[in-house]
């Protein structure tokens, strides 16, 4: 734990007049993404042109315009991440918002400090290890025992009121105006309201609360449509009036206990456990990332109760050996080669993430062993480029011996299923001082549990589905299974997010993070990967297809882009090994990097979603 330090000085500054800006680009729909083109200044490969007074990158345009806004106001990264993560609540309501949870990756350049504030929802007192057992993930999922006690909006206090220099009402001022006054339904955004994740329990006014806001009448909002959110507009103002306690002790409260009561009618159990006191009781907790090495550079990622770093970080150091960017060496980008080594690692990670990872303030996780060299070169050493372990045959490892010393027991080989969402959002910023906020944050599900506080306009998320449905705990050493990810109360159920920050040295040289459920884990190491092995210039990182082998079986997904022929190699290595899925989009990467010699700065965001990239120049700041 670190204690959080007292930096800054408030002051007040005004904003309000630019949001009509604001409000006036989103109706055009402009998105400003710099090109791309290769340059060889530093030791990463960087874009062009770059900028020295800051750079924020979201998956929608308009969110990146309300940071832009506040940088060029004289915020800092901390400032514009708030008004970002408002902002996205009205852009992207069925991904993110106040009634979520997510991880934020902070660098502060000053203090030459890197942590997160975890304020990743947490299980209510009442909640029980086999409280979803048996009960479909379409109905869990939907149902109010489902919310876990959302996290967010502590994260942007607790952000602000140590780091920031703008007060709260001053960031919620563009989401309460873009929520009053409206924005053009976005493409994706259309796509979402489709979902039959807003179509269950037609007639019941808990689920019918949400439909009310985005299918008016029962016609669902399409792109181009004017979406007016009145009820997360007075919200907001309620918050900037009231601060923080409003929401965990006031009158939001005492609505979100309500609204969870709400439950699926073919599972009368599936109320929400949640009560007044767990939600006064919530804490964000500041954690120390986790770091590895990778070809010279420090690779920081998100710690437990995420999987995010401990897993991608596993990945990388188990493909250190082999010469992953070299073509001479028949390896290089989209190689046979290349890809099998990646899968393979990818097994042999996730075998170790579905049995090791879970909240380490309730269970002991061998983070240091997993990470360790020696447990890296064990793991590897089971990787043959031109081969691949029979299906069936990929086990978890026992990384105990390299961490504390005696082994647990033999890991017993729980196949999970992955259940985890792939709506969440990330954004990053970076600001004139260097400081860095790289932030995934999530409702789990596109539109969470599809419950929306009535009156309050948010959407609220169905975290807990990503604890084990079914509990693993199983203390028997022939058969070992910590439950690292079983169900307990004040517990945060296991993550995926891997907010990440590559350094050279002591300096921050790309930060970026991605939605995807567990294929988020593929989308951070693919993008490092990328930028160091492949020497890719950012964009070109962000835009090249992707792969992601998110368990110890087969079936590895990928995007479109990869040679047929190579995919055809991979699948003729043995019948029982490689098989791949029909291509699908896999993440959505919003990345800033910084040349430290020149301190410039450049951002590449995802085209796969919408992606918006605005990049300030020093001249354009307020003061
Ligand atoms: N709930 C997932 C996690 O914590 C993220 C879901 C998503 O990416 O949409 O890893």
């Amino acid at each position: 734990m670190k204690q959080i330090i007292e930096v800054s000085q408030k002051r007040s500054v005004r904003i309000g007049i630019l949001w009509i800006f604001i409000a006036v680009f989103l109706v055009v729909g402009l998105v400003a993404t710099p090109p791309a083109t290769t340059n060889s200044q530093g030791k990463l490969p960087l874009g062009v042109p770059g900028v020295r007074g800051g750079v924020v990158t979201t998956s929608e345009p308009g969110a990146a315009h309300v940071g832009a806004d506040i940088l060029r106001a004289g915020g800092n990264a901390f400032d514009a991440a708030a008004a970002v993560q408002f902002a996205l609540n009205v852009m992207e309501p069925q991904s993110s918002g106040i009634g979520g949870g997510g991880f934020m990756m902070i660098h502060l350049a000053k203090q030459k400090d890197t942590f997160v504030i975890d304020c990743r929802e947490s299980a209510p007192a009442a909640a029980t290890p086999d409280m979803f057992t048996g009960v479909s993930f379409g109905v869990r999922s939907t149902s109010g025992y489902a919310v876990g006690l959302p996290g967010t909006l502590l994260c942007v206090t607790t952000a602000l009121d140590n780091w920031g220099t703008f007060e709260l009402d001053e960031v919620l001022e563009p989401a309460i105006d873009l929520a009053a006054n409206g924005i053009r339904v976005s493409s994706r955004l259309e796509g979402s309201i489709t979902s039959s994740r807003l179509s269950n329990e037609m007639g019941n006014p808990a689920y019918d609360e949400a439909r009310n806001v985005f299918k008016p009448g029962g016609v669902p909002l399409v792109e181009g449509d004017l979406l007016v959110q009145p009820d997360l507009a007075a919200t907001f103002q309620l918050i900037a009036d009231e601060g923080l306690d409003v929401f965990y002790t006031g009158e939001i409260a005492e609505a979100i206990v309500n609204t969870q009561l709400a439950t699926r009618s073919e599972n009368p159990d599936g109320v929400g456990r949640m009560t007044l006191e767990d939600l006064a009781n919530y804490e964000v907790a500041i954690r120390e990332p986790v770091e590895g090495n990778y070809r010279g550079y420090r690779i920081l990622g998100m710690p437990p109760p995420s999987s995010g770093g401990l897993t991608s970080i596993q990945i990388l150091k188990m493909l250190e050996r082999f010469p992953i960017g070299d073509e001479s060496q028949g390896y290089g980008f989209g190689s046979a080669n290349t890809l099998n080594v990646m899968i393979e690692a990818g097994r042999l990670a996730y075998a170790d993430r579905a049995i090791w990872i879970g909240d380490d303030d309730f269970v002991d996780v061998p983070s240091t062993g997993l990470l360790s060299d020696g447990y890296a070169a064990e793991r590897s050493a089971l990787i043959e480029p031109d081969m691949c372990m029979p299906d069936g045959t990929v086990e978890a490892g026992d990384p105990w011996p390299y961490n504390s010393g005696d082994s647990k027991g033999k890991p017993n080989s729980a196949k999970l299923v992955d259940e985890e969402g792939r709506n969440t959002t990330h954004f990053s910023i970076v600001d004139r001082d260097g400081n860095i906020v790289t932030w995934t944050s999530t409702i789990e599900s596109g539109w969470g549990t599809g419950l929306m506080v009535p009156g309050y306009g948010f959407m609220l998320n169905n975290e807990l589905t990503d604890f084990n449905s079914t509990p693993q705990y199983n203390p028997d050493p022939e058969n070992f299974n910590p439950g690292a990810n079983d169900v307990a109360p004040g517990k945060r159920p296991r993550s995926s997010m891997a907010p990440t920050i590559i350094f050279d040295g002591k300096k921050p040289v790309a930060a970026f993070g991605s939605p995807g459920g567990s294929t988020i884990i593929w989308s951070v190491a693919n993008m490092a990967m990328n930028l160091i092995d492949h020497e890719m210039v950012v964009q070109e990182a962000v835009n090249a297809p992707r792969i992601a082998q998110t368990s110890s079986g087969v079936n590895t997904r990928r995007e479109l882009g990869f040679a047929d022929e190579v995919i055809e190699e991979l699948e003729g290595l043995g019948e029982t090994c490689q098989t791949f899925r029909s291509p699908s989009v896999i993440g959505s990467v919003q990345s800033v990097v910084i040349d430290q010699r020149g301190h410039i700065q450049y951002g590449a965001a995802d085209k796969r979603r919408i992606g918006g990239v605005v990049s300030v120049r020093r001249d354009e700041i307020a003061r």
